[in-house]
């Protein structure tokens, strides 16, 4: 399966090991991973946040129920919101999440949104669970004989240890457990450039104070609501 394809299943087959009920996705762009979780049966809310209005309103519509899900109402009652908004800002909205997902996000950021953008997760958000993936450029030399970022529109693109450095800095700063993992795999007879894009999933080590949540709970909203139906 194409890369893309393959981290939405790593994403998929931790939701069905942790059961989740809450997830929300950060980047959500076209809403691909989320259209592919909506009939996990365990999951009661799934948001998606993403700057780029247009494209969740243009893709955003592959979330909304079909005529048959009124026929056939799901057993559980599941809410889906889209949020225009960047993720370098706190917004109550997101907050109380199980799991929250960043694929090939942080990569976009430049340096002062990706230092924001750690705070208002691991900080503010402080979901029970966090996974992200991004470009792994040892694997580079193993694409195409051009060089420079894969995307134009990357402002990094981090080998192991800058990523696993990243990681476990914010680890010891909010108080997570972060593991390394990636999907893509090089073919044998390579040197170990290890995986095509890199993934490090974090678990929250504490729980949060009712009026910790409650002090964030009461700040303003910021993201602009683009989509929300229930099924
Ligand atoms: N997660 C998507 C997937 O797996 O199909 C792809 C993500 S795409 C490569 C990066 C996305 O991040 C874009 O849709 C872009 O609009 C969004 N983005 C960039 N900066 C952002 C920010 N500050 N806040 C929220 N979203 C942002």
């Amino acid at each position: 399966p194409p890369l893309y394809e393959q981290r939405y299943e790593f994403v998929k087959s931790y939701i069905n090991t942790y059961r989740p009920k809450k997830v929300a996705d950060l980047g959500c762009s076209e809403c691909s991973l989320l259209h592919r979780l909506k009939f996990l049966d365990f999951i009661e809310e799934l948001v998606g946040v993403d700057i780029d209005e247009d494209v969740l309103k243009l893709k955003g519509y592959i979330l909304t129920p079909l005529p048959i899900h009124y026929l056939e109402p799901l057993e559980r009652a599941l809410t889906v919101t889209l949020y225009q908004g960047s993720v370098s800002e706190k917004d109550p909205a997101l907050l109380g999440f199980d799991l929250i997902t960043c694929i090939e996000l942080i990569e976009h950021l430049e340096a002062d949104i990706l230092e924001k953008f750690q705070n208002v997760l691991f900080g503010f958000m402080a979901p029970r669970a966090v996974v992200i993936s991004t470009p792994n450029v040892e694997f580079n030399v193993l694409l195409s004989e051009k060089t420079g970022f894969r995307h134009p529109d990357h402002k990094f693109e981090w080998d192991r240890k800058e990523f696993q450095n990243w990681a476990m800095n914010i680890s010891r700063q909010y108080n997570y457990t972060a593991e390394f993992s990636g999907v893509g795999e090089a073919e044998s007879e390579d040197k170990d450039v290890g995986y095509c894009s890199q993934i490090a999933i974090f678990r929250k080590n504490y729980t949060e104070s009712v009026e910790s949540m409650n002090i964030k709970k009461n700040y303003r909203s910021v993201y602009k609501r683009i989509l929300h139906v229930v099924y």
